[in-house]
C-alpha cells in the first residue's frame, strides 16, 4: 500500500511539469489531484483553500463528487479539514467518521471512506489551505507518507501563492504587506522615527523548490549545518563580540538546536522527498512556526522562536549571505527591525544612518535600549509578529513617544508625522540656542544643570546640551556590556576618557550598582525573592571589596592630576558608607606608596535612595563629601511600590505631600551643613518635577540629556520665590498629589512645563 520513496520525488517532477502546461489554473489543480491520489495510492485526494472571510471551500478532488467542488465550505476548525488548517498540523486517522471533529457531508459523497490523512497547507505559521487524501480501508498511513504530503503540500502553497493554481482575489493567502499596519508596543527609548525598514537578519526568499539532484542537495544542506555550527560556536568563543546575558541565553539555544538530532533529521528527510535544501528548512520551519502559533506557554514559545531564529540562519548559509545587515548597503534613513539584538549588533552599524529601531521582544532595561538611549535612537519594543507584517524597504514611523509603530503608513499619517518632527526639530532648535544661556531664573537664581551619563558614547551631549557637567555616570554600564570582566587598564582607559571628554566639567562616577535586574552576563545570577531590596550595589560590592577596590583604583589612576568624585550606590547607613569612604582611603595610600600621581583632588559622597539614610543626616553629612538623591529608588522605598511595575506607575505621586516634604527635609538639612545635594533621578528632568524641586530649594539638578533643554526652558521664566512659598504649606496638606495645584501654579505664572 506505501508508496515508493521515490514517490515524492517522481510527484513533484512531475507537478513541475504541470504547472508550465497551457491550461487553466482549474485543470491544473484537477491534474495535480489526480496525481497526488495515484501517486499516494488513495482514492481520494482533495484541495480546500481558505477563502477571504476565513471559509475552507473545496477547489478539487479526485475521487469525491464534483459537483461539490466550490460548493462544500467549512469553517475554520469545523470538521476534521477546519481541525488541520486551524492547528496546522496533520490528522492521520484510520478512522475518520469516528472523530469527535467529523463533519458529514453528504454532497461530497464520502460515505465509503474510512481513513483519512490531512495536511496543512502552511505560508509562515498560516494554514491557506488542507491537502487530504481518504481511503475506504481503516488505513494507518506512515510516517513517510505523512511526510511526502507535507512536502507536496509545501509545493503547493507555493504554487498557490504565485497565482498559479487560483485567482489570487479569491483566496486568503495570509498577510499582504502591501497595505498600512499599526502596531502598538512599549516605549524603550524616546523620540520618533521614520524611513525605510530594514530587517537586522534579512529574511532569505526560496526560489526554487524542486530539487534536481538530491544527493547535492543533501551535501549542501550539511555543509550548511557545519558552518552553521561554527558561526555559533565562534560567536559563543569570542572575546571581542560583546555578548550580554539575553544574548548569551539565545546563542546557548542555537547551540543546542545545531545538534538536535530531531531538528536535523527533519531537514534531512525533508531534502530526501525532494525539496532542495533550502526549501527542506523552511518546510520544517513552517512546522515550527505553526506550532508556534498553537502554543500559549511563553517558555516553550521562546525556545520555538530560538528554532526559528536558527533555521533563518541556516537559510542564509545556504544562500551565503550570513551576516546582518550591518554592512549591506544602507538607504540614508534606516529603521531597524529584528526580534532582539545585543548592544555591539547595534554598535555595527553606521550610526548616521539609524533612525530608529523597532524590536519584537525585549526590555526597557535591555542592554540595547541602554547603547540606543546613549546614541540617541528612539526604540519601540514588544510589538507581537511585527516582523510578519514588515518588508524590506517598506516605508515605516516608529514613534518612540507613544509606543505606536506605522507600517506603510497612509499618506495622511505620514504628513502628520512629518508634522511633528518639524516641531520637535523646532523645539531643539530652541533648546540648542539655550545651550549657552546661563541656566538662571527670573529671580536671579543659579540652577546647575547637569547631566546623566553611563556610556561614552554619551560624552557628546554636554557639549550639545551646554550641561555642567555629569552628575551620574552610572559606571554599571560598561560592566554590563562587556562580555568579560573589563580589565583594570581597559577601565583607567574608559574613565580617563570621560575626564578627557567632560573637558575640565565636573563628573560624579557612581561605583557599581549591580545586583537586581542588573546582572553581568558573566556573572552567575542569582535568584532572590526581592532583587530591587537583595544584594545588590553597595551590599554587594561591601561583601567583595576586591571588586570595589578595582573600580576606585581605576578611578583614581584616571584621575591623574585631574579632579574626580565619587560616589556609592544604595547606601543604607552611615556604617556602610564610611566602610566604602575607607577603601578609597586605603586605594590613595596604595597610590602613595606606588609613587603615582593622584588626582587633584577627591570628593566621595552617596546616593540618597534608602530612605533609612534620610533619618541618619546629622551623622552622615559630617563624614560625605555630597549627596546626591536618587528619586527613582527611594520613591519605590518611601511608598513601597516597585517603580518597574506598570500597574503601580501612577498609583502614587513624586509630587505628593509626604514625599515632597521628606525631599525638603534632605535639602533643607544639606544645606544647614553646607554640603551640596543634587538630586539625579528621573523627576529632576520633567519640567513641573524639576520646578517643584527648585521650590524645595534644590539648586543642583542631573538628568538624561534630552532633558535639560526643556527643564532650562522652565527654569529661564521662573520666580523661586512662588513656588518655594507654595512649598511653605506642605506640613499641613493631605491631598493624594499636588500635581495639578503646581500646573496651575505654572501656568498663571507663564512658566512653560
Ligand atoms: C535612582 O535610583 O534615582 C538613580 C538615579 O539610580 P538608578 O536609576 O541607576 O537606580
Ligand atoms: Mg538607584
Amino acid at each position: 500500500m506505501a508508496p515508493t520513496t521515490a514517490g515524492p520525488r517522481v510527484l513533484l517532477k512531475r507537478m513541475r511539469e504541470i504547472m508550465v502546461e497551457r491550461i487553466s489554473p482549474q485543470a491544473r489543480l484537477d491534474k495535480i489531484v489526480s496525481l497526488i491520489a495515484a501517486n499516494m495510492v488513495a482514492e481520494v485526494c482533495s484541495i480546500y483553500l481558505v477563502k477571504q472571510g476565513g471559509w475552507l471551500e473545496l477547489f478539487a478532488t479526485e475521487g469525491l463528487n464534483k459537483t461539490a467542488v466550490h460548493k462544500t465550505r467549512l469553517k475554520m476548525g469545523e470538521g476534521i479539514v477546519g481541525d488541520v488548517a486551524k492547528n496546522g498540523r496533520p490528522l492521520n486517522l484510520s478512522d475518520a467518521p469516528a472523530h469527535p471533529n467529523f463533519s458529514y457531508r453528504p454532497e461530497t459523497g464520502e460515505d465509503p471512506y474510512q481513513s483519512m490523512l490531512g495536511v496543512p497547507i502552511l505560508r509562515g505559521s498560516r494554514a491557506v489551505g488542507v491537502l487530504a487524501v481518504q481511503n475506504a480501508t481503516h488505513r494507518n498511513y506512515g510516517e513517510e507518507e505523512v511526510e511526502a504530503l507535507q512536502t507536496i503540500a509545501m509545493v503547493l502553497a507555493e504554487m498557490v501563492v504565485s497565482g498559479s493554481l487560483v485567482e489570487l482575489g479569491e483566496i486568503d493567502a495570509g498577510p499582504k504587506r502591501d497595505r498600512p499596519w499599526r502596531g502598538q508596543g512599549v516605549v524603550f527609548c524616546e523620540g520618533i522615527a521614520m524611513g525605510r525598514a530594514i530587517l537586522h537578519e534579512p529574511r532569505v526568499k526560496v526560489e526554487k523548490l524542486i530539487a534536481d539532484d538530491i544527493g547535492a542537495e543533501r551535501l549542501r544542506l550539511d555543509k550548511a549545518i557545519s558552518d552553521l555550527r561554527e558561526a555559533v560556536d565562534a560567536m559563543l568563543a569570542t572575546e571581542d563580540t560583546v555578548i550580554t546575558g539575553e544574548t548569551r541565553d539565545v546563542l546557548e539555544a542555537y547551540r543546542m538546536f545545531a545538534h538536535d538530532r530531531g531538528w536535523l533529521a527533519k531537514l534531512r528527510e525533508a531534502v530526501t522527498s525532494g525539496l532542495t535544501a533550502e526549501a527542506a528548512v523552511e518546510r520544517v520551519q513552517n512546522d515550527t512556526r505553526a506550532r508556534m502559533a498553537r502554543l500559549s506557554d511563553p517558555i516553550i514559545k521562546d525556545r520555538l522562536h530560538d528554532l526559528d531564529d536558527l533555521a533563518n540562519r541556516l537559510l542564509r548559509h545556504l544562500t551565503g549571505k550570513a551576516d546582518t545587515a550591518a554592512h549591506d548597503t544602507l538607504p540614508a534613513d534606516v529603521v531597524l527591525f529584528a526580534r532582539t539584538m545585543g548592544p555591539a549588533e547595534l554598535l555595527d552599524y553606521d550610526r548616521s544612518k539609524i533612525r530608529g529601531l523597532v524590536l519584537e521582544e525585549g526590555s526597557p532595561t535591555s542592554h540595547v535600549a541602554i547603547v540606543a538611549r546613549a546614541l540617541d535612537i528612539p526604540v519601540v519594543g514588544r510589538i507581537e509578529n511585527v516582523l510578519e507584517q514588515i518588508e524590506q524597504n517598506d516605508w515605516v514611523i516608529a514613534d518612540g513617544d507613544t509606543a505606536e509603530i506605522h507600517i506603510r503608513p497612509a499618506h495622511d499619517v505620514r504628513e502628520a508625522y512629518r508634522h511633528k518632527l518639524a516641531l520637535r526639530a523646532q523645539r531643539q532648535a530652541t533648546f540648542a540656542a539655550m545651550r549657552t544661556q546661563p541656566s538662571i531664573t527670573k529671580d536671579g537664581e543659579h540652577i546647575r544643570l547637569m547631566m546623566n551619563a553611563g556610556l561614552l558614547a554619551d560624552l557628546p551631549h554636554l557639549e550639545e546640551t551646554g550641561a555642567e557637567g555629569i552628575g551620574l555616570f552610572r559606571t554599571e554600564l560598561q560592566f554590563m556590556i562587556s562580555s568579560a570582566m573589563p580589565r583594570l587598564q581597559d577601565l583607567i582607559a574608559l574613565y580617563s576618557a570621560v575626564l578627557d571628554g567632560a573637558a575640565g566639567k565636573p563628573v560624579v562616577f557612581r561605583t557599581l550598582d549591580l545586583g537586581g535586574d542588573k546582572v553581568l552576563p558573566y556573572a552567575r545570577p542569582m535568584p532572590e525573592e526581592n532583587p530591587a531590596m537583595g544584594w545588590r550595589a553597595i551590599r554587594m560590592t561591601l561583601d567583595r571589596p576586591a571588586l570595589l577596590r578595582y573600580q576606585i583604583r581605576a578611578l583614581l589612576r584616571a584621575a591623574a592630576g585631574r579632579d574626580v568624585d565619587i560616589m556609592f550606590p544604595m547606601v543604607a547607613e552611615v556604617a556602610e558608607f564610611r566602610a566604602a569612604r575607607a577603601l578609597v582611603d586605603r586605594e590613595l595610600e596604595r597610590l602613595a606608596h606606588m609613587k603615582a600621581q593622584p588626582p587633584r583632588k577627591v570628593r566621595v559622597g552617596t546616593m540618597l535612595e534608602v530612605p533609612a539614610l534620610a533619618f541618619q543626616l546629622p551623622s552622615l553629612l559630617t563624614t560625605a563629601d555630597f549627596i546626591s538623591v536618587g528619586s527613582n529608588d527611594l520613591m519605590q522605598f518611601f511608598f513601597a511600590s516597585d517603580r518597574g511595575n506598570p500597574r503601580l506607575g501612577t498609583r502614587y505621586d513624586l509630587l505628593s505631600p509626604p514625599m515632597l516634604n521628606f525631599l525638603k527635609g534632605i535639602v533643607e538639612a544639606a544645606k544647614a551643613r553646607g554640603v551640596p545635594v543634587t538630586l539625579c533621578g528621573e523627576m529632576a528632568g520633567r519640567p513641573l518635577e524639576a520646578m517643584a524641586l527648585i521650590g524645595l530649594g534644590f539648586r543642583s539638578l542631573s538628568m538624561a540629556p534630552a532633558s535639560i533643554g526643556p527643564v532650562k526652558q522652565m527654569l529661564l521664566a521662573l520666580n523661586t520665590g512662588e513656588v518655594s512659598s507654595f512649598m511653605d504649606s506642605l506640613p499641613e496638606r493631605h491631598e493624594h498629589s499636588l500635581r495639578e495645584q503646581l500646573k496651575l501654579l505654572a501656568i498663571n505664572e507663564r512658566v512653560p512645563i
